[in-house]
């Protein structure tokens, strides 16, 4: 058996702005077929998981050219939809050359992207993949923030997504997906799925698991399988930033041979009953740095500018939280990943470490994250090439690449400048510029959850600010267009007359 392994997706944040284009989704282009089975087997990621299921089970994983960003998926702008059919048609010119001698398609996607006009990327990818490989059995593996529509799932023969925020469990959802689709092949397994959508948008940085709702549904859900014998069940919190038909939380169960969609409306419920724990508190800069402070024991508290977190879509180069750092000048205060690579870049053309340097920073991509802040007479502490390793549980051993980097020291305050987009993850990023945390006192992160899967067992306390800009804790910030109204928070609470029918139409 031989089973060929893609992947292509988006976060797509609406309100961002600008377009994600094929250059910025992934800006080193495709990682190469050759080369998926060396840089991904053994890693904790979508695609490591999905070749684990198959060497145990004696199948061939095929790679075809994968579009990932350290090996899970960019988020960004509204895609343009260029980018999109260049993708998709470079993926199925690839599964065509491949068709006559696989058995199966494992398609790892995000879940929660749009285009200009598509406003279900998945549901227009699953389209295309299909016009090539027919009724072949297809599979996926999804983000816990995918906007599940019900195209999608009668487009899919499985949807596994992830369970957890941080998400600590990218490889199991690839190794579940790739299980099932072999056991499918084989004929060992009949699976169907059944999705309820809720009226409800969850903000990013309210909804996770470590703790809380989100915490009790993860646990709630892993029972309820076990003790019905399910082949899966998900609860996506969705992506609450994608302006399009099909945002909005979910419920997806996986059975073996039936419907279980009485099964996944008791679920739904139980989340309905529970929706006030994702409602959450908005702090300033000033009053996440006081917080945090106070909760220093013998090493550093984080503070995560949620509302900048590239992972959301947002720009990176907000300057809000930098900016009162800078003000309050503390000994041990790190501004971690900002973005700017202009200004990265120009002081690896001009400087060498330990010159000084003043230069405008940040600011530069979108008003909500503020002005650009004037560096003057900073000490280069140190340049790097932005090449590292993941230590997260996220996407642990992938290999990532920041770009130029830079580490600054204005006054007792260091920042670190970057010339790529990710959220931070974990340490390496610091490390990268030699910077030793062990020194630190406060940490300003840009992430909303994923940072927690490392910082949490290191941090004395983390503590979320959420100050202007494109990710924030209040939805009634954004102007959406395109939703299936009414849906909380935006609209009074309305009837629902069933979980499976709500959300069913599908587009405008
Ligand atoms: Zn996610």
């Amino acid at each position: 058996m031989k089973i060929l392994i893609c992947q292509f997706g988006n976060e797509t944040n609406s309100f961002s702005l600008g377009k994600t284009t094929w250059e910025t989704l992934v800006s080193h282009g495709w990682i190469e077929k050759e080369t998926v089975l060396n840089l991904f087997e053994g890693t904790a990621s979508y695609v490591g998981g999905a070749i684990r299921a198959m060497r145990e089970e004696g199948v061939e994983p095929l790679p075809i050219d994968l579009a990932t960003k350290g090996g899970n998926f960019g988020a960004g702008p509204t895609m343009s939809m260029e980018c999109a059919r260049y993708a998709m048609d470079h993926i199925t010119e690839q599964v065509k050359e491949h068709l006559s001698e696989i058995d199966g398609v494992f398609f790892a996607v995000h879940g929660a992207g749009r285009t200009e006009t598509e406003e279900d990327l998945e549901s227009y990818c699953f389209r295309r993949m299909r016009s090539v490989i027919g009724d072949l059995p297809m599979m996926s593996s999804l983000d816990a923030h995918a906007n599940l529509s019900h195209d999608m799932v009668a487009l899919s023969d499985g949807l596994f997504g992830i369970k957890t925020v941080p998400h600590v469990d990218c490889e199991e959802a690839g190794y579940r997906a790739a299980s099932v689709l072999i056991q499918t092949i084989r004929g060992e397994l009949k699976p169907q799925m059944a999705l309820c959508r809720l009226p409800l948008l969850i903000p990013a940085t309210t909804g996770f698991t470590l703790s809380g709702v989100g915490k009790e549904i993860l646990e709630h859900n892993r029972l309820y399988r076990e003790e019905h014998g399910l082949l899966d069940v998900t609860f996506f919190f969705g992506f609450s930033a994608t302006d399009a038909h099909c945002s909005s939380c979910s419920v997806l169960v996986v059975a073996d041979g039936y419907d279980p969609i009485a099964e996944a409306e008791e679920l739904a419920e139980f989340v309905w009953e529970r929706k006030s724990g994702f409602e959450g508190e908005s702090l300033s800069c000033a009053e996440a740095l006081s917080r945090a402070e106070a909760q220093i024991k013998e090493g550093y508290a984080v503070v995560n500018e949620a509302s900048d977190n590239p992972g959301g879509g947002a720009p990176g180069d907000a300057t809000h939280l930098l900016r009162e750092m800078l003000r309050r000048n503390q000994k041990g205060y790190v501004m971690g990943p900002l973005y700017d690579p202009e200004a990265a870049g120009y002081i690896h053309e001009n400087c060498r470490v330990g010159d000084r340097i003043s230069i405008a920073v940040g600011g530069k991509t979108d008003p909500r994250g503020g002005e650009p802040i004037e560096l003057e007479d900073a000490l280069v502490v140190n340049l790097s090439d932005g090449k590292l390793i993941s230590a997260a549980p996220i996407n642990r051993g992938v290999a990532m690449d920041y770009g130029k980097s830079v580490r600054l020291r204005q006054g007792n305050v260091e920042l670190i400048l970057v010339s790529d987009r990710f959220q931070t993850y974990d340490d390496r990023p610091f490390l990268m510029t030699g910077c030793d945390l062990s020194q630190a006192r406060v940490l300003g992160l840009k992430s909303m959850n994923h940072f927690k899967g490392y910082f949490q067992h290191t941090a004395d306390a983390i503590v979320t600010a959420d100050p202007p800009g494109v990710c924030p804790i209040d939805l009634k910030q954004y102007d959406y267009q395109n939703l299936c109204r009414p849906i909380l928070p935006l609209d009074d609470e309305a009837e629902i007359p069933s979980f499976k029918n709500w959300g069913k139409k599908e587009g405008k």
